[in-house]
């Protein structure tokens, strides 16, 4: 058949609450460049297939280049942090994020903008807002796994997916927020599908 160019389905953006990264037995570490604001961050922009499999590490031949995004680097410490230890300025985080999954939608985004894309749907949801806007904020307190859907369903026109993780206590917690976005990296879309949670049904939205 004829190339269209284009060798995965759709993106999951997806953005981690560092709270619920932080208070795990495995902890965190901050930044080399401080402690990131008490937001959500990215965590990455990975192509996906409608089955729910996913490509990886796509193009050897296409290796993390710091200096093709010097622009973007300050919104990138601010809105991209890593909280892996030992404390990094991000770029092992960005670079683990380029090559196991940037590398395998570069027939749609370069170098420059995949991470230029990924900024801007940060920028275009506002997820902390959104939640609070329902009542649901980051204060320690348990919330349903059901009202945290539909609060961001209802504040930004889709339905996430939500991954939990659990916090030293093993509650499960609020960790990672997935939106889908059509493949052009332009418009979130309804999700084909979801990732499997593994979420309570009553859930703890950490402070950080
Ligand atoms: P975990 O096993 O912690 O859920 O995921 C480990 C890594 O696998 C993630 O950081 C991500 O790189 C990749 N990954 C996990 N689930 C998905 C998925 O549904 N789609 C894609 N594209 N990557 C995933
Ligand atoms: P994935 O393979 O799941 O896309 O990315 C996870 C990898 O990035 C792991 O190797 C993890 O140690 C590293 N990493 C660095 N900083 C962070 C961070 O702030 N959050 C997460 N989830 N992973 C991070
Ligand atoms: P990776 O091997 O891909 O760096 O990380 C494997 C798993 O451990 C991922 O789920 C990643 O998010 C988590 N992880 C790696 N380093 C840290 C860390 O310093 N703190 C926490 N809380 N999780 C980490």
């Amino acid at each position: 058949s004829i190339s269209t160019g284009q060798d995965f389905d759709f993106f999951y953006f997806v953005q981690q609450w560092p709270g619920s990264y932080c208070d795990t037995k495995q902890s965190c570490c901050y930044p080399t460049t401080g402690k990131p604001e008490a937001d959500f961050s990215i965590h990455g922009l990975w192509p996906n297939y409608n089955d729910g499999s996913y490509p990886s590490n796509c193009d050897h031949d296409s290796p993390f280049d710091s200096s093709k995004i010097s622009n973007l680097i300050p919104k990138m410490q601010s809105d991209w942090p890593t909280l892996a230890c030992p404390s990094g300025n991000g770029l092992k985080f960005w670079k683990h994020e380029w090559e196991k999954h940037g590398t395998c939608s570069e027939s749609m985004l370069d170098h420059h903008a995949y991470f230029e894309t990924a900024l801007k749907l940060k920028d275009q949801l506002n997820l902390l807002q959104v939640l609070k806007s329902s009542g649901i904020e980051p204060d320690g307190g348990f919330y349903s796994l059901k009202s945290i859907k539909a609060a961001i369903k209802e504040g930004t026109g889709y339905m996430p997916g939500i991954e939990c993780n659990v916090d030293e206590s093993r509650n499960s917690q609020l960790y990672q927020i997935y939106m889908c976005v059509d493949s052009s990296g332009t418009s979130f879309i309804n999700c084909p599908l979801f990732p499997r949670n593994r979420c309570s049904s009553q859930i703890e939205f950490p402070s950080f």
